[in-house]
């Protein structure tokens, strides 16, 4: 794969001048799984490591690549390998929360140029959660295009659109089914050979089905891969930074995917994502994570996936609203 057709364009170029000449060359980061990295290069796809100087140098997480990075490199090409020197500036980043000592902030996607931010026009339709998703986005530094799914379930589509344009000024807004595949070619502007897009939204809204017909078929059963995670367990993972067969680029990264947003409550469910995905698993629907039996919430402390002292801060902030 040459470096255009992986979004490789002058932001990044100019970053990778003081390199140049000196033996390295760049990747895209495509997949993360326990420190090590799978990226795309000009040498194809190679295995990496970052050296032993990254990590002394790298004080937190959001200094470690992170999927859709570009990377500066040396290859060992007999090998498939190479060892990441430096992540270069990012033009955009999506982050979320992580906790351990200190809540930290952990990179689920970089480089995105556009985001598709999904809504479904049902009953689950909400103009503030449009807004707060649009801030997220802004922030990022990528660049919103508001995707409203299931237009066939719509008898009021031109009032929905002409409301949402109303609270996003100059942002496109594009209807479409993506079950039916209608609608999906006013995507292609943002799809063009070496652009890097991401879905956002809520659960439900239909970001698998879109993110499906975007990829087709084929181009998932190639790219799935078997390995060993922690625990010891099989899994089968995919590449989440994926080549389309129209030349663009998406990123699918389960960090990417629990992004969410709840409109109407205040910042708890925002500041603590994670426990309120994990609550989702809890056996009883108003489980408090104190000791009820099924909790997820306290599973994940045991297995050491949250801090025991995240969720005191939690109930603590329970308390006072
Ligand atoms: P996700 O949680 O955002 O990934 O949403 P999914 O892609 O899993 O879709 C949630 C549900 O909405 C599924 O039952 C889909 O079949 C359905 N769905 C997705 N797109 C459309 C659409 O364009 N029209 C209709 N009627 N249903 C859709
Ligand atoms: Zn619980």
């Amino acid at each position: 794969m040459d470096l255009m057709s992986l979004g490789w364009s002058n932001f990044f170029a100019n970053s990778f001048e003081p390199y140049k000449n000196h033996g390295y060359t760049v990747g895209r980061i495509t997949i993360e799984y326990r420190n090590q990295y799978l990226l795309h290069s000009e040498f194809g796809e190679l295995q990496a490591e970052v050296t032993g100087k990254f990590r002394h140098q790298s004080a937190t997480l959001q200094d470690y690549p992170a999927v859709g990075d570009w990377v500066v490199i040396r290859v060992q090409p007999t090998e498939q390998r190479a060892t990441i020197h430096t992540v270069l500036p990012r033009k955009s980043k999506f982050s979320r929360k992580v906790a351990g000592e200190t809540t930290q902030e952990q990179i689920v996607a970089a480089n995105v140029d556009t985001v598709f931010l999904v809504s479904g026009l049902d009953g689950d339709f909400n103009l503030r959660r449009i807004e707060r998703y649009l801030i997220l986005v802004w922030e990022s530094g990528a660049n919103p295009v508001i995707v409203l799914n299931k237009a066939d379930l719509c008898d009021e589509l031109d009032q929905h659109i002409a409301d949402v344009e109303a609270i996003a000024i100059g942002v496109p807004v594009i209807a479409l089914s993506a079950a039916n595949q209608q609608g999906l070619e006013a995507l292609e502007p943002y799809l063009q050979p070496g652009q890097t897009v991401a879905l956002l939204g809520s659960s439900g809204v239909g970001k698998s089905t879109l993110t499906n017909q975007l990829k087709g078929k084929t181009v998932q059963a190639v790219q799935a891969v078997r390995q060993s995670d922690s625990r010891g367990r099989h899994t089968t993972t995919h590449r989440e930074l994926i080549g389309l067969p129209n030349g663009s680029l998406i990123i699918d990264t389960p960090g990417m995917r629990e992004i969410q947003i709840w409109a109407g409550e205040d910042g708890l469910q925002e500041t603590f994502a994670d426990i309120e995905a994990l609550a989702q698993h809890c056996r009883f629907r108003d489980c408090q994570h104190l000791n009820e039996p099924g909790c997820a919430v306290q599973d994940a402390i045991a297995q050491h996936e949250l801090s025991s002292s995240r969720l005191t801060s939690y109930h603590k902030l329970q308390k006072e609203l």
